[in-house]
């Protein structure tokens, strides 16, 4: 581990302790929260997105490991999401403005959630929420309106959101690494 990261390994003690993750998350837990630091002093002087685009998760999340990236294999499979670990029961609300496009539950996606961004003609995906998703499809919703909370339903290993972009009004149409995108948008918490 890197000098710098030691430090801030050490600082963020507590926040790594809550989310449990591995010592090469907690690398990537600390390099987060040294982010969200100017991002809440950001927030602080010149806070002004009220439409979104919003982080899905709201309060500090960890990106993981490389296991958790867009692309990575997985048994007969592509992970065609980025993971957002943080403490099961943290709010997940709607990147912008949207349209649900579906929810349910499933052995795999457990409790999940889809909504249809027509400004950015995305789908964005929720996994794994810890109860049913609070919207049904067909429901308009505003950007950082709450769809649910942040759990470990389905095929999950730690509570965590599953998040997926797919291109146009289809949660299976072509996915989008969410990464680059996640990374504009972080530090624009959603006003709950
Ligand atoms: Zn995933």
């Amino acid at each position: 581990m890197p000098r710098t990261a030691r430090i801030f390994a050490a600082a963020a003690g507590t926040a790594i302790a809550v989310l449990g993750c591995s010592a090469a998350a907690s690398v990537a837990s600390a390099e987060r929260l040294g982010v969200l630091a100017d991002d809440e002093r950001r927030q602080a002087s010149d806070f002004s997105a009220v439409g979104g685009p919003f982080d899905p998760v709201v309060g500090r999340f960890d990106y993981g490991t490389a296991e958790n990236r867009f692309g990575a294999a997985r048994s007969g499979h592509v992970h065609e999401g980025q993971d957002m670990f943080a403490p099961a029961g943290t709010d997940l609300v709607a990147v912008s403005d949207a349209v649900v496009v579906e929810a349910g539950a499933d052995a795999g996606r457990g409790n999940y959630a889809a909504v249809y961004d027509r400004q950015r003609e995305r789908t964005y995906v929720y996994f794994h929420m810890l109860r049913p998703a609070e919207v049904r499809a067909g429901e308009k919703v505003a950007a950082g309106a709450r769809l649910g909370a942040l759990g470990c339903t389905g095929s999950c290993w730690g509570p965590h959101l599953h998040f997926e972009v797919h291109e146009g009004r289809d949660p299976y149409g072509p996915a989008l690494d969410p990464l680059p995108l996640l990374r504009d948008w972080t530090g624009l918490a959603a006003p709950l």
